[in-house]
């Protein structure tokens, strides 16, 4: 097991956004957290990476207890996160956000080998290396991001809304992609929204309702589930 939450709360100030979340991740596993806008996938994200302390609880990661280890020595340690909205450092071109993404490495070659290998999954960004950021378009800068997230060479992938603001023809493509990521040997765990591609991509996934998680199950099982369609796939 690579990841482990056991009954993690969270607060933000008096709003409880997690009541007891407990969770695992398998290495080399697509994992998919789905729910409704609000009910806690973000903040689960921000719990993983340590972008925000937990209240209760505790998150095992790659054997060692990482409930209270900084966030930047999580990236070090394999857990690497693309955020919701992107993130990407809009005065820097695409080459120099890469480049950020591989502070924690410390061999030349090595990096140079990850970005080719990130330039190999989205040609787009090679195409547009010496480009600002910030004048990519949304889906390039969501593509930016990810590749960036990959850049550490994370053990485990933490992926917030990946198809957000995309069109139909690059959220198919950027799933494909992050089957390829995982097939080349890395870890996902993702949020969407969007229900459908989430669950046929992943092997396994959870449902999360206001804090805490009411599902669980394979992506298949899920996709055919009829509660679950009724609610997030738009189908009865
Ligand atoms: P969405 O799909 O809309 O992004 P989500 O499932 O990711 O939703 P979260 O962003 O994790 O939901 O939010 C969970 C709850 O915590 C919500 O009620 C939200 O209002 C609250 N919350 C999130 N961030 C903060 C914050 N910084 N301060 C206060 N409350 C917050």
């Amino acid at each position: 097991m690579l990841l482990e939450l056991s009954d993690v709360t969270l607060e933000y100030g008096r709003i409880q956004a997690l009541h007891g979340i407990s969770l695992t991740v398998d290495q080399g596993e697509i994992v998919a957290l789905i729910g409704a806008n609000g009910a806690g996938k973000s903040t689960t994200m921000r719990a993983i990476s340590g972008l925000r302390p937990v209240a209760s609880g505790k998150i095992h990661f790659d054997g060692q207890d990482i409930t209270k280890m900084r966030a930047d020595l999580r990236v070090v340690r394999g857990v690497s996160q693309s955020p919701e909205g992107r993130g990407v450092f809009p005065g820097m071109t695409v080459r120099e956000n890469l480049e950020m993404g591989a502070y924690t490495r410390k061999v030349r070659t090595e990096v140079d080998s990850d970005l080719q290998r990130v330039f190999g999954l989205f040609p787009r960004l090679k195409e547009r290396e010496r480009q600002s950021g910030g004048t990519l378009s949304g889906g390039e800068q969501q593509m930016l991001a990810v590749g960036r997230a990959l850049m550490s060479r994370p053990k485990l992938l933490l992926l917030d809304e990946p198809s957000m603001g995309l069109a139909p023809k690059l959220i198919q493509q950027i799933f494909d992609i992050i089957v390829e990521i995982n097939q080349q040997g890395t870890t996902v765990l993702l949020v969407e929204q969007n229900a459908q591609q989430a669950l046929s991509r992943a092997h396994r996934a959870y449902v999360l309702e206001t804090g805490r998680i009411v599902k669980e199950g394979s992506g298949s099982e899920l996709l055919h589930d009829p509660a679950v369609k009724d609610a997030y796939l738009g189908v009865a």
